[in-house]
């Protein structure tokens, strides 16, 4: 039985009207959480889809030009909150460290983080894919009690697989969500990584995920809806 399938837009659509029509179609579950762009976050919420923020900062307000709070996302709706993204960690830097301050700051508000994890293709044709999400999650999740963990999300999203097409096999998944689950018990663990709905069920059903993150395909109806019902089935 899937817990949930995030729908991360990233830096999409391009306009609000279309995301308040976008939201309309994929609400179709309350374990659907769409995750939209800032400027987009009451729309969606308008349409009484589930709704959750891409990022956040740590502080919850003062002199820090272009962040966002936990709080004002928290204010706008949000139960949800992704930390880490790939994009986030190589696109603009953030590090372990900085991902640990997010996410405690969105725990303190009673956020539940989406913490994302993954290794790099080089990471993983040298073997070191197990060392990377150890640490990963080691360093992300440094100070927290063993009571946050099950407010905690770990979505396991090889960098390689986001937006390649190119997804990661269920065998292979199976095998780093049993890993991921033997550090860390009482989270839940998405798979994400050009899920489609050709091998959305085998996440679910082979290799035993609670849920998915979603992203490219969580922009298009018809694709989105056929993830759905298979996974339902
Ligand atoms: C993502 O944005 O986290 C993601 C998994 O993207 P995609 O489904 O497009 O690979």
């Amino acid at each position: 039985m899937i817990k949930m399938i995030v729908a991360n837009w990233k830096m999409n659509p391009s306009t609000l009207e279309k995301s308040s029509k976008l939201a309309k179609s994929i609400n179709l579950d309350p374990r659907v959480i769409i995750c939209p762009p800032f400027p987009y976050l009451n729309e969606v919420k308008k349409t009484g889809a589930v709704i959750g923020a891409q990022d956040c900062f740590w502080e919850k307000e003062g002199s820090f030009t272009g962040e966002v709070s936990p709080v004002m996302i928290k204010k706008l709706g949000c139960k949800y909150v992704i930390i880490g993204h790939s994009e986030r960690r190589w696109i603009l830097g953030e590090t372990d460290n900085v991902i640990n301050k997010k996410i405690k700051a969105c725990l303190k508000e009673g956020l539940k983080v989406i913490f994302c994890i993954g290794e790099r293709q080089e990471e993983r044709k040298s073997k070191k894919e197990l060392v990377v999400l150890k640490n990963q999650i080691k360093n992300g999740l440094k100070g927290l009690s063993k009571d946050d963990y099950s407010k905690i999300i770990i979505a396991y999203e090889p960098v390689w697989a986001i937006g390649t097409g190119k997804a990661c096999n269920s065998d292979e998944a199976e095998k780093i969500r049993v890993f991921i689950k033997e550090i860390i018990n009482d989270s839940a663990i998405l798979y994400g990584g050009s899920v489609d709905s050709l091998n959305a069920s085998d996440y679910i059903n082979k290799a035993f995920f609670d849920g998915l993150l979603i992203g490219g395909a969580s922009l298009k109806v018809g694709e989105f809806k056929r993830i759905f019902k298979k996974i339902k089935a």
